[in-house]
């Protein structure tokens, strides 16, 4: 026992323990992959708190490396890397896709049990980056991290930061960047993509395959049910209603909601254009190619749903033998969406609104101060938060006598609950934040990491949003939205 053990630490001081399901899956699942050779890998940062949770310690190897590992140039013992095969409808067309500028390392069991996804991105060509270098730029792996990590802390399902390095190697976009490498932790990078290649193959035998995998690997549960493929579905179904919910509620707009972005797992995935709203303005939209606001805030709820047609048509040859059945018996479980996604959102307003019992003019209250936050320019998050003090907010917004029409109309409610108003909001503050990732605040960061090296900023950042529903001393400067907001602009295939 012990010796085994010291064997084990010699070969792998850091605890990896890899067991790579995905790469055991029948060869049309993926392509095996090597990290490309880079220049200088130096790690710019390392998520301990992260580490920690999965049992792996970098304390134990010197910096250099780690960079190593994160760069792609050591890989971790038990490590079998390799790109993922999937395709996608991006803006409503359907595309082969795969993994471009990503590898998979394997999956690393946490000391709870659990497999995690550990992928890195940017770390060179695959076989399906078409005409794409395989690599990324510092500034949009940092933007992720800081997202991500955002998100997390917000309580919402993600998928996580590890590190990011430098590569020591150029990229070129519009303008010569640096290269970088971030490590990502999933549930599973499993997408509705990767249904989709497989049902774009007619493979009902690798279909199968997936659904079953998948099954296992998120859904025990359902496992032995009879009726497990269209349980499979709902129980997807109900995860991506729940989780665009919560995006809802923090005004988070994920800006590229293509299919092979909708991760099975119900995290959230593939943080490119993203950005939070300031001002409510359900037609918000920051991605400079989304013209025509396919992603805006406000459509959200119904693309989910959109997706969520697309995986049950994947998923037909699974429902039943005859194709007429399959589309019945998916019709009728997508016909519940708009339902579900109705009672995580009211549910959810509910909270935000500090009411823990339900009444029916519940949705028209909270309707009616979105409308009221939509005509007076009202920043989202900042309002909330206002309605969560113990005082009725003083800014001059708030002497709006349609304002206090509402305010007064809440009151009532708010005193037909059981608990105090002082309770309401202590719970409410526990829920609406203080801080999310204001754009200017995010761009400034990057700026001073990406432009002058220096991560002080980055790391001020991370620890407020680190600790969202908490006003720590910092929290100030990171709680005004920016003047200028209107014409911020995000950009994918970064
Ligand atoms: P994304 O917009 O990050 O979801 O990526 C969409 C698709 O484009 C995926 O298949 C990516 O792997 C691929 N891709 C994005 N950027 C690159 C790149 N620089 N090189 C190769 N493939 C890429
Ligand atoms: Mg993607």
């Amino acid at each position: 026992m012990v010796k085994a053990k010291a064997t084990m630490t010699e070969h792998n001081q850091v605890g990896w323990r890899f067991d790579n399901t995905y790469a055991r899956l029948p060869g049309i699942f993926f392509a095996p992959a090597k990290p490309a050779a880079v220049g200088a890998p130096r790690l710019v940062i390392l998520n301990r708190r992260l580490a920690d949770d999965l049992g792996l310690d970098f304390e134990a190897i010197l910096p250099e490396a780690a960079a190593s590992v994160f760069g792609g140039q050591d890989l971790p013992s038990g490590a079998r890397p390799i790109a993922q095969a999937y395709a996608g409808h991006q803006y409503g067309h359907f595309t082969m896709l795969g993994d471009g500028r990503a590898i998979l390392l394997g999956e690393h069991r946490s000391p709870s049990g659990h497999l995690v996804d550990i992928q890195l991105k940017g770390s060179g060509q695959t076989q399906f980056s078409r005409r794409g270098d395989g690599r990324a730029a510092l500034g949009p792996m940092l933007r992720e991290y800081i997202i991500s990590e955002a998100m997390f802390a917000l309580g919402i399902p993600t998928t996580r930061s590890l590190a990011v390095v430098t590569t020591g190697d150029p990229v070129y976009r519009e303008t010569k960047r640096r290269g970088a490498i971030l490590t990502r932790v999933a549930a599973s990078h499993i997408r509705v993509g990767t249904f989709e290649y497989l049902a774009a193959r007619d493979d009902e035998l690798n279909l199968r395959v997936l659904a079953d995998y998948a099954i296992q690997r998120h859904y025990p549960e359902l496992k032995d049910s009879p009726s497990r493929y269209v349980d499979f579905f709902r129980a997807v179904m109900d995860r991506q209603a729940a989780l665009v919910a919560r995006w809802q509620f923090v005004g988070f707009i994920h800006g590229v909601m293509n299919t092979d972005n909708m991760a099975i797992s119900g995290e959230t995935i593939d943080y490119g254009p993203c950005a939070f709203m300031n001002t409510y303005r359900p037609n918000t939209v920051f991605s400079s190619i989304d013209h025509a606001g396919r992603y805006a805030y406000g459509n959200q709820p119904a693309i989910a749903q959109w997706n969520l047609a697309r995986f049950a048509e994947s998923l037909l040859p699974l429902l039943a033998d005859q194709q007429e059945k399959a589309v019945a018996v998916a019709t009728e479980a997508l016909d519940q969406y708009p339902a579900l996604f109705e009672k995580y959102w009211l549910t959810g307003m509910r909270a935000k609104l500090g009411l823990q019992c339900a009444e029916a003019g519940d949705l028209e209250l909270a309707q009616s101060l979105l409308t009221w936050m939509q005509n007076n320019r009202a920043d989202f998050t900042n309002t909330f938060r206002d309605l969560s003090a113990d005082q009725l907010p003083t800014g001059e917004r708030y002497q709006d006598p349609e304002f206090r029409e509402w305010h007064s109309r809440w009151q009532v409610r708010l005193s037909r609950e059981s608990r105090s108003n002082t309770e309401a909001h202590v719970a409410m503050r526990g829920i609406n934040p203080a801080v999310i990732p204001r754009n200017h605040r995010v761009e400034e960061a990057l700026a001073a990491a990406e432009d002058h090296n220096d991560l002080s900023l980055l790391h001020r950042l991370l620890a407020t949003l680190a600790t969202p529903y908490d006003i720590d001393a910092d929290a100030a400067t990171y709680q005004e939205p920016s003047p200028e907001d209107c014409g911020y602009r995000t950009f994918c295939g970064t």
